[in-house]
């Protein structure tokens, strides 16, 4: 797809501006992919299992494609508001980003949410026996269709949490030092929209801490001989959302494009007709 074919596209009305700013990037889960232009630019490629393959040549095409569109239209925008690029020190940008990385890893939240993905990790490893004994043990009774038990939901539901868990183990952190650069680069250069955008990963995370603990506190349900690691890693995830939310007191009230603003109604046919008269 070339530039000017993405900016018809960013033009269809059925777009939610901006919804993929913010969102958890699960679009397996997602309700509103039908008005996701990132979901529709990607649709086809989500298809494509090559486009998706780091080690095939097509995922790199596609990137060289991705990047090169970018690069235009940033180009397009820049010249539009009379920026120079060539202008650019790239080399002190590159040192202050660096400064910025280094201040982003120090954060408490930041590295407490580094320790959680390995907690995770940990908790994984040590315990695949436990989740093939018990996808064992609930085909068994599966088998036996034996009264009063419901192995296919407890094993949907264990699947579920593993899914939820893994989903956000990582993007949490992720979401954190995002939020983290935002609030830093604002710092550094007085730059009013940083500490909003910082809110909006903020609030991403947050939500990633709370489906973890409801996540986990289900694994712990079904396993109730993991109480130990299982209260650990809660411990750990509740001490996150606090240090989150003292660090970022804005971030649950900001509205996700989309996700957050109840989408605008289309008029019904009455409100059309009336707006005719
Ligand atoms: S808004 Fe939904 S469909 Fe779009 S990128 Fe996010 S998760 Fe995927």
């Amino acid at each position: 797809m070339d530039k000017e074919q993405l900016k018809k596209l960013a033009k269809n009305p059925k777009f939610i501006s901006g919804i993929y700013n913010y969102c958890d990037r699960w679009c397996e889960r997602c309700p509103f992919t039908s008005k996701c232009m990132t979901y529709a630019l990607c649709e086809n490629d989500i298809d494509d299992p090559q486009t998706q393959d780091i080690t095939n040549k097509a995922f790199w095409d596609k990137l060289h494609e991705i990047f090169q569109v970018t690069f235009e239209m940033l180009k397009e925008t820049a010249d539009e508001i009379g920026l120079d690029l060539n202008a650019i020190d790239h080399e002190e940008a590159a040192k202050q980003e660096e400064q910025v990385r280094k201040t982003v890893e120090k954060q408490p939240y930041c590295r407490a949410a580094m320790k959680y993905t390995k907690m995770v990790n940990k908790w994984l490893d040590s315990n695949k026996d436990l989740l093939e004994n018990k996808a064992d043990e609930l085909q068994t009774l599966a088998d036996a269709q034996i009264p009063g038990t419901r192995p296919a939901d407890d094993a949907l539901k264990i699947q579920d949490c593993l899914e939820i868990i893994r989903w956000y183990q990582h993007q949490i952190y992720v979401k954190l030092c995002r939020a983290a650069g935002g609030l830093i680069r604002g710092e550094f250069e007085d730059n009013e929209y940083s500490p909003q955008d910082a809110n909006g990963s903020a609030k991403v995370a947050i939500i990633g801490i709370e489906r973890s603990i409801a996540a986990w506190g289900g694994l712990l349900h079904q396993f109730p001989d993991q109480e130990n690691p299982i209260l650990d890693l809660l411990v750990n995830l509740k001490r996150l959302l606090r240090q989150v939310d003292a660090a970022f007191p804005d971030a649950r009230a900001f509205a996700r494009p989309g996700l957050d603003t109840p989408a605008k109604k289309s008029p019904t046919r009455r409100q059309r007709s009336s707006k005719l008269r």
